[in-house]
């Protein structure tokens, strides 16, 4: 069997985005399916559009979806050497040569094509063929190289996602491998990088088809066996449109600052694409055992952020409350959370989480047991009436001595309201108030257990 070899191969001209991590996902667990390696590789030869951060960027993206790779990064800037010997071998071996029609020519060569309403490419000026006699060349003019794409004949492969593509070799061009100053172009570096790195497996945009049937025939031409392609369809927006700012963040490290869980993005990403019968909630271990590259979609996936926030609840959900705590805190620090005095802040998740689609909305709910109560005077008014005040004197002396804990808290209270002929509200409501400042709390001896028996006593006495 063959040992499998996959390679996520950004360019780096931005931030790691949603159809980025799910491409480098499958990659990956297509790798950890087979116990294969899985290589990291950046395309950095756009000079213009590339940047460092950006490179920083996918690997940080990279990091905290936890997708880590066995080889690399390679970055291809450092591999132009080896570019320039493939080119030298291509012309060498008469399946690449130097073209030395200018620019302008190809323009009107092109211009001349579509005016004869043919597709305009270039016409083979420079291609040597047996018995052919090329121009003479033009004196100061360096030369580009060409792939010596077949004439005939047609490129087909079996895509794993697609199922079988076939181009005619007419529709192709004879490629650029090299510029006149000797850099060569992306599809050339991709095929010798696909080579070089032993790769088996091709996941892929599906913006890149176009580009497999001339990497294909570069890869024939210098003698590399062909990876199996597939080719991912694109994510889109909830309305149909290619995915963009419009439609929320699209860049992957927002999604930490916003407060979901890289479970929750991996797993979100692993369905964006591909099913497991009725599956929707599966670790990464289960993912990357069932992942064989069947059951991927073949229609575009739609990005729907209500899902995303229902699988992050979920995770939240299933998440362990120090964890929680450690990633909500720093947000409440900025909040002005007052930490001293106040419950821990792990059980207060705990009880808080079942409702929580994000970290943030989590640390913000959380905050009514870190602020000092400032309850509305109306309110209070309205709920500590007459009625209300002896009951709560009563509560005050139980509390005293009452077992801290959830039961023993709700036995004492309705021992409270049966004494005073109470209903749970009259007393739950006001002592919300004296206790957070607000109504609306989880079940009143809940909150009651999580604060320190002398935090309560000392609230509710400066109300007697
Ligand atoms: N660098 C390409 C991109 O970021 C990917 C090329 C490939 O996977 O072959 O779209």
């Amino acid at each position: 069997m063959t040992v499998v070899r996959t390679r996520f191969a950004p360019s780096p001209t931005g931030y790691l985005h949603l159809g980025g991590a799910r491409t480098a996902l499958y990659c990956w667990a297509f790798a950890r399916h087979f116990g294969g390696t899985f290589i990291l590789r950046i395309e950095d030869t756009d000079l213009e559009r590339s940047t460092p951060e950006a490179v920083r960027a996918i690997i940080e993206g990279m990091e905290w979806l936890g997708l880590h790779h066995d080889e690399g990064p390679f970055y291809q800037m450092q591999r132009m050497e080896r570019y320039r010997q493939v080119v030298k071998q291509m012309l060498d071996a008469g399946t690449a040569y130097h073209c030395y029609s200018s620019p302008e020519e190809v323009e009107a060569m092109r211009e001349r094509m579509r005016a004869s309403g043919d597709k305009p490419r270039y016409d083979g000026t420079w291609r040597p063929e047996p018995g052919k006699a090329l121009p003479a060349v033009p004196a100061d003019r360096t030369p580009v190289v060409r792939f010596k794409n077949p004439l005939d004949g047609e490129v087909s492969w079996d895509d794993v996602v697609k199922g079988t593509i076939t181009i005619a070799n007419k529709e192709m061009d004879d490629l650029v491998i090299a510029r006149p100053d000797g850099t060569p172009t992306y599809n050339f570096c991709v095929a010798v990088d696909d080579w070089d790195m032993q790769i088996t497996h091709v996941l892929r945009g599906d913006d890149h088809v176009n580009n497999t049937p001339r990497q294909i025939n570069i890869l024939n031409a210098i003698g590399a066996p062909l990876p199996k392609y597939g080719h991912l369809p694109m994510i889109l927006g909830a309305d149909g449109e290619k995915l963009s700012k419009r439609h929320g963040a699209v860049s992957v490290m927002d999604y930490p600052a916003q407060g979901y869980l890289p479970e929750a993005m991996l797993n979100y990403l692993a369905r964006l694409g591909w099913s497991h019968g009725d599956d929707e909630i599966f670790t990464m271990e289960q993912f990357c055992q069932w992942f064989d590259l069947n059951n991927l979609t073949k229609s575009p996936a739609q990005f729907n952020p209500e899902k995303l926030n229902w699988l992050n609840n979920q995770y939240i959900k299933l998440a362990d409350n120090d964890r929680l705590a450690s990633l909500a805190r720093p947000r409440m620090l900025t909040e002005g959370a007052e930490f001293n005095h106040n419950p821990p802040l792990a059980p207060v998740l705990g009880l808080m989480k079942e409702r929580a689609n994000t970290i943030n909305e989590l640390a913000d709910a959380a905050m009514l047991f870190y602020r000092t109560p400032q309850a509305d005077p109306a309110l209070l008014a309205q709920h500590l009436n007459d009625a209300v005040k002896p009951a709560l004197a009563q509560f005050a002396e139980r509390i005293e001595t009452v077992e801290w804990h959830k039961p023993a808290l709700a036995a004492m209270i309705k021992e409270v309201l049966t004494a005073h002929s109470l209903k749970m509200p009259q007393l739950a409501m006001p002592l919300r108030l004296i206790l957070v400042g607000q109504l609306q709390t989880p079940a009143i001896d809940a909150v009651l257990e999580l604060f320190d028996r002398d935090v309560v006593l000392a609230r509710v006495r400066k109300y007697l």
